[in-house]
Parts: structure tokens; sequence; C-alpha cells
């Protein structure tokens, strides 16, 4: 069944049954005591008031200028306008003597209290809103700086006051019993607010895998750093307050909307059986305004089980760590999310900008329709063997797949004549862009590995050979030009890798087909395959005993990565093309210090982020180089030709055809 936004929690997080809509008094005291240092040795008095109930335009700063966020301000931006502090008055500061022999927090705070009550009982008797002589935590928040060096910031309830108010004949007896957000002289505005935050029933997301740091209030955050580092709430707390109506789908089918900033910007992703029990919140974040401090420009993904103590925890970009502070950016695609027990959902999740600040967010069976592209994926066909008289065989042969799941075919071997040249128009086949498959899209990986192979990973991780020979010829299903061997499961157990990129054989003698795999945690694995697609799902045919040896590590944090025979062109997070050349055999080596050229890893150009198709290979039209294609947001394909040795040049001047970078076709 659907789950309902009252069924994942809108609105249940409240004081007394009272939500945290519309206004609640606060009340701010200063507790002065004779042995710290005094308030105004650190700040000024009225940078209290300021904190509470300034108007301050950002840039946030604590000197020069004196210019604090406020906590009247943070509330009402969170709340999307539902909810804000209301001033009360600013109290001290008060002298409190010496501070020694502490009774704890709770019979501490309420000695102030008394002390506040002696000077101005009408601020409690008027906050007894309900009339029942007693004001209770939905009636009044009170947030207590004392000057205590080193003080830890906390939120307790006072022990029960009387309080007396007598104004000529009238006498208001009452009790006060409330949370007190404490606070003291360094405390950052973060961790402020985050206590005063508890009051209106907030909970600690800090103790969640790596802390949810950066992404929450109630994530991790420093306590004497005297800063005014502001991040929002996360949308989970703001459902739960009361201040959000994300939009509810299902994970499948296949689906995709968009991510923006607002009440209902952000969507919850729900599957059978766990309904509302467990599910994915997306929200939009950016930093600015009182989320300037959030930890990236993109979108957080949120896996929420309820009742679940410490059970909400972001799943950071770019291994869906728990609780890790990595935003997904655009251009991003998730590893395959698993539900908090280690069961696979099934599903990924890309993210593309639209425009406006907002995003598009896919999600489906891994491969998903991305951006504006007509092709799911692109991947270059990898060459045929070279003859002697001929050179290269099959070259600029690359494929599609199309939004409809059909496995395209296409040929470009221009040297990137812009569009509308007649040599442009000659450098594509003519049979470029016709149909020889269909069903192609629910793989998770698919690999040009030369002479026509094609091989794909199954959800199901099966590994299976295909290979085309022929030309192109229109035939969408599927019926021409196809080795009988096609579709034939080689091995079993290939879903679980991040990436796999191949080094083709090609060249005379053509060398082995090698397939690279990155694990989970970064490991790079070796793989090598020479048979011909005999059908054998055990894995035991065909394949170099040094298959499945790890031959480096750390490959995980990278947006992109395809080979282009032995040599690898990778895409960086910060946008940067990294050049790598494997010369080994897969030797076992897993510090990655066997049969690497000593440039691998050189950047070799930048700004290769925010693209929706990378693919390439290699070519001899023109002497041998390696092809780069590129695919923007908006569709049109871009060419590039590289026939450096990977000398480090992040510039991204050397090595490359000066035509490199023109615009060859567009809605690709
Ligand atoms: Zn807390």
């Amino acid at each position: 069944m659907t789950p309902t936004l009252e069924s994942l929690g809108h609105g249940t997080f409240t004081q007394n049954g009272r939500q945290a809509l519309g206004s609640r008094p606060l009340l701010i005291v200063l507790g002065e005591y004779s042995n710290f240092p005094p308030f105004n040795s650190v700040h000024s008095l009225d940078y209290y008031e300021r904190l509470g109930f300034g108007t301050p335009t950002p840039p946030f700063s604590t000197d020069h200028p004196t210019n604090p966020a406020s906590l009247r301000e943070y509330f009402r931006e969170n709340s999307h306008g539902r909810f804000s502090f209301d001033r009360v008055a600013v109290i001290g500061p008060i002298e409190l003597g010496v501070y020694a022999n502490d009774p704890g927090p709770e019979a501490r705070t309420a000695g102030i209290l008394s002390r506040v009550a002696e000077l101005a009982p009408q601020l409690f008797a008027v906050a007894d809103a309900n009339l029942d002589h007693l004001v209770a935590s939905d009636e009044l928040c009170v947030l207590l700086f004392e000057n205590i060096t080193g003080l830890q910031p906390a939120n307790r309830d006072n022990n029960p006051i009387a309080v007396r108010l007598q104004v000529g004949p009238v006498t208001w007896n009452g009790t006060v019993r409330i949370h007190i957000a404490g606070s003291g002289p360094l405390t950052p505005f973060y961790q402020t607010a985050h206590e005063l935050s508890h009051s209106i029933g907030t909970v600690d997301m800090y103790n969640t895998g790596a802390g949810n740091t950066r992404l929450t209030l109630m994530g991790a955050y420093p306590f004497f750093s005297n800063d005014q580092g502001t991040v929002h709430l996360d949308i989970w707390h703001k459902l739960a307050l009361g201040w959000a109506e994300p939009r509810i789908f299902r994970m499948r089918p296949p689906n995709a909307t968009v991510i923006r900033e607002g009440a209902d910007g952000a969507i919850v992703l729900w599957d059978e059986p766990r309904g509302s029990r467990e599910h994915f919140m997306i929200e939009r974040r950016s930093p600015r305004s009182y989320d300037a401090n959030v930890a990236g420009d993109g979108i957080l993904i949120w896996r929420v089980q309820q009742e679940v103590p410490n059970g909400v925890a972001h799943l950071g970009a770019p291994a869906l760590t728990p609780g890790g502070s990595g935003v997904w950016s655009s251009g991003m695609q998730t590893p395959i999310l698993t539900w908090a027990d280690g069961e696979s959902t099934g599903v990924t999740i890309s993210v593309n900008a639209v425009g406006d600040g907002t995003m598009s967010v896919a999600w489906g069976d891994a491969v998903v329709q991305r951006g504006r592209s007509r092709h799911l994926r692109l991947f270059h066909g990898g060459n045929g063997p070279a003859s002697a008289d001929d050179g290269l065989t099959m070259t600029g042969v690359f494929y599609g797949v199309t939004a409809e799941a059909n496995l395209e075919w296409n040929c470009y071997n221009g040297l990137g004549q812009q569009i509308g040249d007649p040599p442009g128009a000659q450098a594509w086949h003519r049979n470029t862009r016709n149909l020889i498959g269909r069903g192609w899209g629910s793989a998770l990986h698919l690999l040009g590995c030369g002479d026509g192979v094609i091989l794909a990973v199954s959800p199901n991780g099966d590994l299976r050979w295909y290979r085309y020979l022929g030309g192109g010829e229109s035939d969408q299903t599927g019926g021409t030009g196809w080795h009988p061997n096609s579709g034939n499961v080689i091995g079993n157990g290939w879903q679980g890798f991040r990436r796999l990129f191949v080094k083709a054989p090609a060249g005379a003698p053509p060398g082995e087909m090698v397939i690279f795999g990155v694990a989970q945690n970064g490991d790079l694995l070796w793989y090598s395959y020479q048979g011909q697609g005999e059908n054998d799902p055990s894995g035991r045919t065909g394949w170099h005993p040094n298959s499945g040896n790890p031959i480096g590590n750390g490959w995980q944090n990278l947006r992109h990565i395809h080979g282009s025979s032995n040599v690898f062109f990778a895409v960086a997070q910060n946008g940067d093309l990294l050049w790598h050349c494997y010369l080994g055999g897969g030797e076992a080596d897993l510090s990655g210090r066997t049969g690497w050229h000593p440039n691998s890893g050189n950047p070799i150009g930048n700004g290769w982020q925010g693209l929706q198709h990378i693919f390439g290979g290699i070519t001899d039209v023109g002497g041998l180089a390696n092809i780069i294609m590129a695919v923007d947001q908006a569709g049109d394909l871009f060419w590039y030709r590289y026939t450096g040795q990977g000398e480090r040049d992040v510039s991204g001047s050397l090595g490359w055809d000066p035509r490199s970078g023109r615009k060859i076709g567009t809605q690709w």
C-alpha cells in the first residue's frame, strides 16, 4: 500500500501534542559566574540579542564584523515560514556568584530560572497560554548561556520551580518545567541551534555511521569553534516537524522527477514489502542562506528506518557510505541502493542538473534514462583485429542503447569536421543509427570488447557473451549478423562491480581481451577471457588463470572510466581527465605497483564532469590515436583525438589534435 505522509511520520514531532507551527516564545538568559571570564570579555552583550532575534544579511560572522546568524530566522527558513521563535526577552547577565559544587544541570537550571522569576515573574505568567498554572515545554523555550569555559552544549529539563506573581489583587501561582537549551561563550551557532531544536523535538543523528556531518543540524559539529556556520535540518526532520511534504513515489517501475528546494521539493522512494517502515528520502541542497555550510551542491539520499535508533543515515557519494558527507552532484549515478539489512533494492539513482537550481533524479534497474540523451548508454565497439595490409578493422564502430532499450549501430571515421562540412557527412557510415537488436536496457554493464564481441552483465550477475558480425544492417529483432553463441552465459557473480572497463584486443598481434573490474571497496581486479562464448555459467571455460587477481586499489572515487586498447581514460570527481596504461599480465599486486606505465594517473585535461556519456577507442584513421567522444547535457556529440603518452598536463594542451572538442552531432 502506498505510504501516506502520516504513515511516514509527518508532523509527529510534538511537545505535549502540539506541533512546532506558528511561533513559540523564546527566552534567552545569560547566567554569569564570578570565577569565569565575563560574557562581555568574549562577545559584546548585544551579540546575544542579535543571535536570538536579529535579521542579518549573509555572510554571517562572529567578529570583524559582528554579524551572527539569527536563531529566529534560521527556524523560519527551515520551516518554510511555518514556524519561528517569538522574542520574550534577553535577560542578564544575572550574577550567579562562584561556580562550584555543581548539583547537575536539572537543579542548576532550576536555580537560575528561580533567579529569573525573582526579577521578572510576569515572563512566566504570560507564557501559561492554556491557563493551567503549569508552564510546559510547548509554551516556552529557554536558551541559557553560562560563561563556563569549556561548557558542553546540552538540552535538559529543569527541576520544576514554583513562581508567584502578584499584580495588585491578582495572584498567579504556577510551576515551570521546560526544556532548557544550554550553551557557552564559545559555542558556535550550529550547536546553539542544535540544542534549541531539541526543545521542539529533534533527535541526534551524529551517532549514525560517519556522523551525517554538515548534512543536518543534528549531525556532528565542533563544540567550541565560536563560528557562524549554518546547516539546515534534514528532510526527515522537516517532515516529522510538519514543515515539508515530500512527493511519494514507488521505486519501480523506473521513473524520474525533478527535485528542488521548497516544502514539496523532495521525494520519498518506497517499495514493498517495507512500505513506510523503511524508505529513502531525496532532497535538493545547495550552499546558500541558512544552508551555507552544507557539504555540497546536489542531492542528499537518506535511508530512513522508522522506529529504529540511529536509523536515519545519509548514503554518501560515491560509495553510499552510511552517514557520509559526500553530496550527489549532477552527472553522478549511485551504485545499487541497499536496505539497512544489506538486501539489494535493485535500483540505482542518477542525478542531472536541469536548470534554475532544480535537478532531475531518475531511478531504475541500474540503467536509467539520464538527462536529455536519446541514449541510455553509448559504448565503443573495440575495433577488430589488424591485418597486415589494411591496418585496424572495424574502426569507428560504436553502439548505443536507446531510451527504448534497442541496440543501435553507429560508425564515425571522421577527423572532427564541423557539422555541415561535406567531408563531415561522409565520415558517418550510412547505416549509422540503424537498430540491430532489442531488449538491451536492463544490463548493469555493457562492454565493447573488439571483433564484434559485446559483454553484458545481467541484473542477476550473469556475464553474457554476444558477437555482432554484421555491418549495421537494420534489423531491430536482432536476427541478422549475430554469432550463434550470442547470449550465452560465460560467468556469474558480476553484479557487485562498481564499474567495468575493457582492453579490447587490437593491433597485430591483437593480444588478449582483458576486463577490469572496480570492486565496491575500490580494488581493481583483472580478468582475461579467451573463449568464444561457449555456454558455461560456472565461469570455468575460457578464462586466464590470473583472472580475479587484484592489480590496484583506490579506484572507487571516479566519475567515469573507459578503456581504449591498453590505455584507460578516467574522470576524477573534480572533472580532471586522467590517463592510465596497464602493461602487466594480471599478476596479483593490490598495491598497484606492478605492470603500470609510469605516467599512469597523470591528468591530461580538465572540465570532463557533467557529461552524459563518454566513450572511445583507438583508430588508425589519420595515424594511430585514441578517439574520445562525449555527449553533453544538451545531447550534443563532441569529438576528441589524443596521441599523447599520458604526459602530465591538466590544462589539456599536450597531445591533443587541434580539432579536439568539435561538435560533430546533435541529439545523441
Ligand atoms: Zn543533540
